[in-house]
């Protein structure tokens, strides 16, 4: 007998799978109306379900021991607490939506770690909500599942997210990265296979404790506006490249003018890497990834010693680029290296983290995946 007749006592009546993913570079720029380059993992949410005709849902999830049950209904924000929460959200979203979704059986199979900054978050949203159309024949635009899951996320959830991690698990294509312009709403495929080159990417998730994450990103948040307001500008996305001295000169405090120098050099290290990568030049990327993770410890601070550690010893190691991903303060860094020094890599990470007293780090290697999808 399968799980799922296990659990329910019915058969399936199909699979969806939605992504976890990794921004390759363009960190903090997406509240500035910048630029971001996510690429969707291998690493997945499964969403195996069947269609239920009660306008009831039961949910259950490999990790996790009980199966919670909810109506249609009655879904309202907070009605449905822990991480039942994200598929009562993504039910709640398309009931709002108007889409006729009825009730289901689903269960959640993973293997993207949870809580690493790889959005399993976003993920199990995406895959529930593609499995919730499927069931019904419903077909909906990637990008409008990403801006509903988006708004389950915020409104459901309570999480204040943007879109990236959305359209990554929605519209990600395997061999490219997402280049997503969140002024003008626009996406681009952009060819990126590492291993085409000769090269492999490397995630680690340094598995540092969470240090006041919400409170630093909402101060982050604060000197972004208070700059852009300063400089009578909309967003940081206005101050171009050629502008930056001329603003920075403009701003009052030092603190808010190496965040402003962060954002605006971070934009442009986005736009250098779009090109080189469409230019098939993919080893001079990992300089940029470098200089993205110095302006983030040293203007944007919101490195944590286990993601420096991590890049210098990835970097001494050999590695043609490295740097935090993510909203940082933990999470994950990325390395580009060669692919027959990957491991070395991996174990001189380790041995530096041995050398610190930190925790062990977990690894796997990115290969630029599809966006979510039908298997079954
Ligand atoms: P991230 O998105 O970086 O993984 P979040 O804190 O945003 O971290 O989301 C993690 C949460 O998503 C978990 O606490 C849990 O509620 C939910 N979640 C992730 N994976 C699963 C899973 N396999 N089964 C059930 N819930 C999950
Ligand atoms: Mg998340």
């Amino acid at each position: 007998m399968s799980k799922f007749s296990e659990v329910f006592g019915v058969e399936p009546d199909g699979a969806w799978r939605a992504p976890g993913r990794v921004n390759l570079i363009g960190e903090h720029t997406d509240y500035n109306d910048g630029l971001v380059l996510p690429i969707a993992l291998p690493n997945r949410i499964v969403v195996t379900a069947s269609a239920r005709s009660d306008g009831q849902f039961a949910v259950a999830s490999s990790g996790h021991s009980d199966t919670i049950e909810f109506s249609l209904a009655g879904i309202e924000p907070g009605s449905v607490a822990d991480w039942a929460a994200y598929p009562a959200g993504a039910a709640w979203v398309l009931r709002e939506a108007g889409f006729e979704i009825g009730g289901a059986n689903l269960l959640v199979d993973s293997d993207l770690p949870s809580g690493a900054g790889l959005s399993s978050s976003a993920a199990l949203l995406c895959a529930t909500a593609v499995a919730l159309l499927g069931l019904r024949g419903l077909e909906v635009d990637p990008a409008e599942v990403a801006r509903l899951a988006q708004r389950a996320e915020n409104q459901y959830v309570g999480a204040p997210v943007g879109l990236m991690d959305q359209m990554a698990s929605m519209c990600c294509t395997a061999g490219h990265a997402l280049y997503f312009d969140i002024r003008a709403m626009t996406t681009d495929q952009i060819p990126f296979d590492p291993a085409a080159d000769g090269l492999g990417l490397l995630v680690v998730d340094v598995k540092a404790p969470h240090r006041h994450v919400d409170g630093e990103y909402a101060a982050r948040r604060r000197s972004c506006e208070q700059a852009a307001a300063e400089l009578g500008v909309p967003a940081l996305r206005s101050i171009a490249f050629d502008q930056l001295d001329e603003a920075l000169a403009r701003l009052s405090d030092d603190v808010v003018r190496r965040r402003v120098r962060h954002v605006v050099t971070e934009i442009r290290r986005v736009e250098e890497a779009v090109e080189l990568m469409r230019a098939g030049r993919l080893r001079e990327v990992g300089p940029l990834f470098t200089a993205s993770h110095v302006s983030m410890r040293d203007d944007f601070e919101i490195t944590v010693p286990e993601l420096d550690v991590a890049v210098d010893a990835a970097l001494a190691a050999g590695a043609v680029g490295a740097r935090m991903t993510g909203g940082g303060f933990g999470g994950c860094i990325i390395a580009l290296v060669e692919a027959d020094a990957v491991d070395a890599t991996l174990a001189a990470i380790e041995k530096a983290f041995a050398d610190h007293g930190f925790t062990a780090p977990t690894s796997l290697a990115a290969t630029p995946s599809p966006g979510a999808s039908r298997i079954s």
